[in-house]
């Protein structure tokens, strides 16, 4: 028997929560009205962002459906953690070509987990019939007036990004049979696109600490541009410090990889600017929360972005693959 848009909302998203019992004072409405409402504090401030995933354009046809509904939501959660916010509640807006059970069925466990992992609420969404797509609404909370914005470094900045860089980009070339990768390789580089960590706990932690910070989702270079330009100020990247993963070493030559990493998208590393007497600090950050966070660049006078090799000489963006450096907003 069909479901219905209500056998639907009922079954598989109704009971998404995963609130800490002393953040459920923040939700007073949610599934089940018109609308979700959300009570506010004098002492916070809400964040909220929203990102949608389209079947074909931003994970490939025939997905597993878990794995697009985590996906969907780490990364919005993404630019919550680049903003410091703590992850509350999201909404979430879809557009299923049928009713498959069995499809949302696993849709909604791998949804469930997401949530689980981040700590949230679903409080409310959309249900429609069309073409495969998927938007998720998040809410997060940021002590009043604290957050981390992209135009705040200042020069003398050290440049940091958290874990590897470009292992998603990689991925997409191995689901698109355009690099060969063994069993391992590829496991590792499929949870890498499709369950991305959004580095939230680190996101928080650095609200004192980081002068800006943004999330890696269009590319190191085209990121790290959206800071220099929010903060009118230049920067320097060591293209031999970017960090691999061990499969990336593995499987794409040093220059490769070294494109992979400057250019490749979707990767939801944080990357952030902090002052250089903060720099062991974020050494023990890296201790604390167990990711890799590397040193890459600095801010400097001026603006633009300056990549240079081992030797300290300068690289062509264009030499790295990456055609849409000028100008790109
Ligand atoms: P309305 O027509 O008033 O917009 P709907 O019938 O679309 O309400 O939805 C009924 C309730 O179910 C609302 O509270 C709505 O937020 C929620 N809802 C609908 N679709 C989803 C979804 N995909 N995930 C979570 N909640 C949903
Ligand atoms: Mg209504």
């Amino acid at each position: 028997m069909a479901l219905t848009e209500f056998d639907i909302i009922e079954r598989y998203f109704s009971s998404i929560n995963h609130l800490p019992d002393e953040y459920r004072r923040y939700i007073d409405v949610a599934i089940g009205d018109d609308c979700a409402i959300i009570n506010n504090f004098p002492d916070k401030q809400l964040a909220l962002s929203v990102d949608t995933v389209v079947e074909g354009v931003h994970f490939p046809v025939q997905a597993e459906p878990s794995l697009v509904a985590q996906r969907a939501l780490s990364v919005a959660v993404s630019d919550l953690a680049a903003m410091g916010a703590k992850p509350l509640a999201f909404t979430l807006s879809i557009s299923l070509p049928d009713s498959n059970s069995a499809w949302l069925e696993h849709f909604s466990l791998g949804l469930d987990e997401a949530a689980k992992s981040y700590r949230m609420q679903l409080i409310g969404g959309d249900t429609t019939r069309g073409p495969l797509s998927i938007s998720v609404q998040v809410f997060g909370l940021l002590p009043m007036m604290r957050r981390l914005k992209r135009s705040g470094a200042q020069v003398g900045d050290l440049l940091f990004v958290s874990g590897s860089l470009g292992d998603a980009a990689l991925a997409l070339d191995v689901i698109n049979g355009a690099c060969n990768a063994d069993g391992s390789a590829t496991e590792y580089l499929l949870s890498r696109f499709y369950q991305p960590t959004a580095r939230v706990m680190l996101g928080e932690s650095l609200l004192d600490l980081a002068t800006a910070a943004i999330d890696v989702s269009d590319g190191l270079l085209a990121d790290v541009s959206h800071i220099l330009q929010s903060s009118s100020v230049g920067g320097e990247i060591y293209l031999s410090q970017l960090p691999l993963s061990e499969v990336m070493s593995q499987l794409a030559t040093p220059e490769r990889a070294m494109e992979y990493a400057a250019t490749g998208g979707d990767d939801y590393e944080l990357c952030f600017t902090v002052s250089p007497d903060q720099r062991e600090q974020i050494l023990e950050f890296a201790d604390l929360f167990e990711i890799p966070l590397t040193e890459i660049g600095r801010i400097v006078q001026g603006d633009g972005l300056l990549c240079l090799d081992a030797k300290g000489q300068p690289v062509e963006p264009s030499n790295l693959g990456y055609q849409h450096f000028q100008g790109d907003s």
